[in-house]
């Protein structure tokens, strides 16, 4: 029976892969895979058991779901002091939503494997090949460092179980949740990334029987996600998620149509487990109003309790005048408020949310308090990737998302001019 599970594995690795980096040496490749899968894991299944128990409750419509961290980990920032401050900025959501909304917050980190980046080109303005995050090459601009290099695995896989034992020691030792009313009542704290490099990913797999079927339980995170650029359905991300036991999550951009959406459910929620499938939407503020209503709808009408969950950060992303690519914390708030907007009406649980963000005083996104402008981002402009929410515009957009979820504003833009 067993044998079966990992034919099925076989045979969705031999799948069209989307996003994958070729290796220079395939005998080098093949190594470093043989390496990692006798690795230790990073995550074990009791920690999975119970993150999946606790987005149960979150697809029912008892907890919410807030999941953020940097866009791209890097091994240079997989520091005691980088990895302390993102979980810091999370717990202090996570106390203000909890405050505020009345629910529970479960806590998800993008951290612990979060090393390899999807990306809309190849090549990069300099001609070079695109860098493609710490587990396959090199930021640095030159040709040597931005070859693909398989042993980048093992090093990902190595800072990942770093910045997990910091998770570990930090969820022990900070009063978080304390019991005294100031956190939001659970110290617990899990670690997520995007499935998308499949060499890595197809490590550390382990067979589960707890759940309705053998299936597959990743070591590398307690939630894997699969992302807009490889959710093909005849591709081997979706095939390879649908063998995992741990909680999936799928982002959806606005080109998704409710039919799609709905085959998404049936494919990757098929015994209908509450909390199994975060459905990640990712639509931009101006077009959440209008594209996210029929396929809630349509998923709703389909009977399976999935999570629902805003990304405000993904359909925002444009380039600023002094070539800067950035996104707008009123642009990220209105998404948010677009996607309540669209749950109260349907009646749906408005499940969480799904940021990046760190708690370093980074000038990335624009607008807050500070008032950050375009001239502004090269001070400190730190990010591989995607430009993150600071400390500051983080706490910002806490202290909004409650009063969002409560208040009965059709347009947030409007409201805020
Ligand atoms: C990301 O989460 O960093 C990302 C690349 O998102 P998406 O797949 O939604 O574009
Ligand atoms: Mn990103």
């Amino acid at each position: 029976m067993f044998d079966r599970l990992f034919d099925r594995l076989e045979a969705a690795l031999a799948k069209p892969a989307a996003q994958q980096p070729i290796w220079g040496d395939p005998e080098q490749a093949r190594d470093a895979v043989a390496l990692l899968s006798r690795a230790e894991p990073i995550v074990t299944p009791a920690e999975t058991a119970r993150l999946r128990s606790r987005l149960a409750a979150v697809a029912r419509g008892e907890a919410f779901l807030l999941q953020g961290g940097d866009c791209a980990e890097t091994f240079a920032a997989n520091t005691e002091a980088h990895v302390r401050a993102n979980l810091w900025t999370l717990v202090d959501m996570a106390a203000v939503l909890a405050r505020r909304t009345g629910l529970p917050v479960v806590k998800v980190a993008r951290m612990a494997g979060q090393y390899a980046k999807p990306r809309s080109q190849a090549v990069d303005a300099l001609g070079l090949p695109v860098y493609r995050g710490d587990m396959v090459n090199s930021i640095e601009p030159t040709l040597a460092a931005r070859t693909p290099d398989p042993y980048r695995m093992l090093r990902a896989h190595a800072d990942a179980a770093r910045a997990m034992a910091l998770v570990r020691s930090f969820g022990n030792g900070n009063g978080n949740g304390n019991g005294n009313g100031e956190g939001d009542g659970d110290n617990d704290l899990y670690v997520s990334h995007e499935a998308l490099l499949l060499d890595y990913e197809q490590s550390l797999l382990r067979v589960d029987t707890s759940g309705p079927e053998p299936r597959l339980a990743s070591g590398l995170g307690h939630f894997l996600w699969i992302g807009e650029r490889t959710r093909q359905l005849d591709g081997a991300h979706i095939a390879f998620a649908e063998l995992l036991s741990n909680p999936i999550g799928l982002k959806i951009g606005p080109g998704t149509s409710p039919e799609t959406a709905a085959a998404y459910v049936r494919r990757l929620d098929p015994h209908r487990e509450p909390g199994r499938l975060t459905l990640v939407s990712r639509m931009g503020h101006g077009q959440v109003r209008d594209v996210l209503p029929p396929i809630v709808e349509k998923v709703t009408a389909s009977g399976h309790q999935v999570i629902w969950q805003c990304d405000p950060m993904h359909g925002n992303t444009y380039t600023s005048a002094n070539g800067y690519k950035t996104r707008n914390l009123r642009h990220i708030t209105d998404e948010i408020a677009g996607f309540f907007e669209v749950h109260r009406r349907l009646g749906t649980h408005p499940g969480g949310i799904h940021i990046e963000v760190t708690g370093d005083d980074v000038t990335e996104c624009l607008g807050g308090a500070a008032g950050t402008t375009e001239a502004d981002l090269p001070a400190r402009y730190h990010t591989a990737c995607d430009p993150r929410l600071n400390a500051e515009q983080s706490m910002e957009l806490a202290f909004s998302v409650p009063e969002m979820a409560a208040a009965d504003i059709t347009d947030f833009e409007a409201a805020l001019r």
